[in-house]
């Protein structure tokens, strides 16, 4: 097919706006996000599974409380106020605080203090001889394992004598570290208030969070590490269309990538959690890509001795805030921590691991299609815009990163603006040189109007679509 009729194709002579544009015979969406309205294409992949390994029957010996079960415990003790995923640790802890202080299954340390003093908290429970460590959110807009942690506290709190629970408890002592990064999930950023990404500071130790957890490692020797973050909502599984739900790794301890005694752990647990997340978001699991970083704490905990489990939140259908992956997540590690308390996941293998699909690639958060631009001084042109989202989860603060001829490109969302103007707003133009042009990597506002004069305008974007598109069905 050549560029041209490619380019084309998609656009029919709907006098609809916001008609989908997806390719012909090609499902362009697996999320339905909050702007789903706009674009009508591929949401019915939301339900479909793959029969391949992640669709094994469970392992005999596995010997864990099956998912529907942990969905209906979760239901019953999920913790309350942690609806919004962006929540500073002040918030964090006046909801869990009074669930873990002065409880008798729970003991607080504060381990440690971040660069602007807030302090690191561990929350210990259990008393078995098998030490494990949960740290969660060492990336400060990556919460999603956080709430998981706090529903599992609720859980061990009101429900201790659950067999699953009870069995952790008597065969682990499970300590945990919720919010490693309680200044960047102040701003809800990635790094710390240093500028440093923290899980990239495992060798260099510049960072008081990252000396927070070498120091609990080698003080604990946990045999098992959960380190939990979330990814790129844009990732797909494999070459396929359909979405990541949760990603996950042994982290290797050196280039070769060996699979020593170690991992070999590691990748035994995760076929456990494959199993229990397959009723729940089976088809939408990948494996993280594997190669060696010798700054990143997860893999020189594996280096160290400790079977390092990787788990990434992705995203899923309509769930802007993470609840249901905070679900998934509580699940997988309640089933990994009852499999390790069992011992039962010895024996299970690395099929289930190694059967996964790689996290594929990326596709772009937001395209407009078929606008004709319209910017003061230049003539006006017809071309696409591509939006990346700042929170792809909300769309919100999009940034213009392209412009142009974007007909083959991948986006979750896209939105066909044919027949309609576009007009920058100050803020997404650049007027350094003498002239006004279109400011790539400036801020996506812009209004869109029937007219080339930009009266009357339809819509106004503020680095996302507004309330109403949203909205629209
Ligand atoms: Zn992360």
């Amino acid at each position: 097919m050549s560029t041209q009729t490619k380019r084309r194709a998609p656009f029919r002579e709907s006098r609809k706006p916001f008609a989908d544009l997806g390719r012909p015979g090609k499902e362009v969406r697996v999320f339905p996000l909050p702007t789903a309205a706009l674009l009508l294409g591929g949401a019915a992949l939301a339900g479909c599974r793959v029969a391949a390994a992640a669709g094994a029957p469970p392992h005999p010996g596995a010997q864990v409380t099956p998912t529907h079960e942990l969905v209906a415990l979760h239901d019953r003790v999920r913790m309350g106020g942690l609806e919004d995923r962006r929540f500073t640790q002040e918030a964090y802890w006046s909801v869990v605080g009074p669930v873990v202080e002065g409880h008798p299954a729970f003991r607080v340390e504060e381990v440690g203090r971040s660069a602007e003093g807030r302090p690191l908290r561990t929350v210990t429970f259990g008393r078995g001889p098998v030490p494990v460590l949960l740290w969660s959110q060492m990336h400060g807009d990556e919460s999603t394992a956080t709430m998981a942690l706090a529903d599992l506290y609720a859980a061990v709190a009101r429900e201790g004598g659950h067999p699953a629970l009870r069995t952790i408890q008597e065969a682990l002592t499970v300590h945990t570290l919720p919010m490693l990064n309680p200044d960047g999930a102040q701003r809800f950023q990635r790094r710390n208030a240093q500028g440093i990404d923290i899980n990239r500071d495992a060798r260099m130790l510049a960072t008081p969070e990252g000396r927070t957890l070498k120091d609990l490692r080698d003080r604990i020797r946990p045999l098992f590490g959960f380190n939990l973050h979330d990814q790129a909502v844009g990732t797909r599984v494999g070459r396929t269309d359909r979405g990541v739900a949760i990603a996950l790794l042994s982290p290797p301890f050196d280039e070769t990538r060996a699979v020593n005694e170690v991992r070999h752990r590691a990748m035994e647990v995760m076929g456990v959690m494959i199993q229990a997340l397959e009723p729940l978001v089976g088809g939408h699991v990948a494996r993280y890509d594997d190669s060696f970083n010798p700054r990143a704490f997860g893999d020189l905990i594996t280096r160290w001795g400790t079977s390092v489990i990787l788990v990434e939140s992705g995203g899923w259908p309509d769930d802007p805030q993470k609840q249901y992956l905070r679900k998934a997540n509580f699940v997988a590690l309640v089933a990994a921590l009852e499999a390790i308390a069992k011992e039962s996941y010895k024996g299970v293998g690395t099929a289930l691991y190694e059967g996964l699909p790689p996290n594929g690639r990326r596709v772009a958060d937001l395209l407009v299609r078929g606008a004709t631009l319209v910017v003061p001084g230049l003539p006006p042109w017809r071309a696409d815009l591509l939006v990346n989202y700042e929170d792809p989860l909300l769309a919100a603060g999009g940034v213009i990163s392209d412009v142009g001829d974007l007909a083959d490109v991948e986006a979750l969302d896209t939105l066909n603006l044919e027949g309609l103007f576009l007009r920058p707003l100050p803020a997404a133009l650049d007027l350094r040189g003498g002239g006004v042009q279109l400011r790539v990597g400036g801020p996506a506002h812009f209004t869109v109007s029937r007219r080339q004069d930009g009266l009357e305008p339809l819509w106004t974007f503020l680095g996302g679509p507004p309330a109403e598109l949203r909205r629209r069905q």
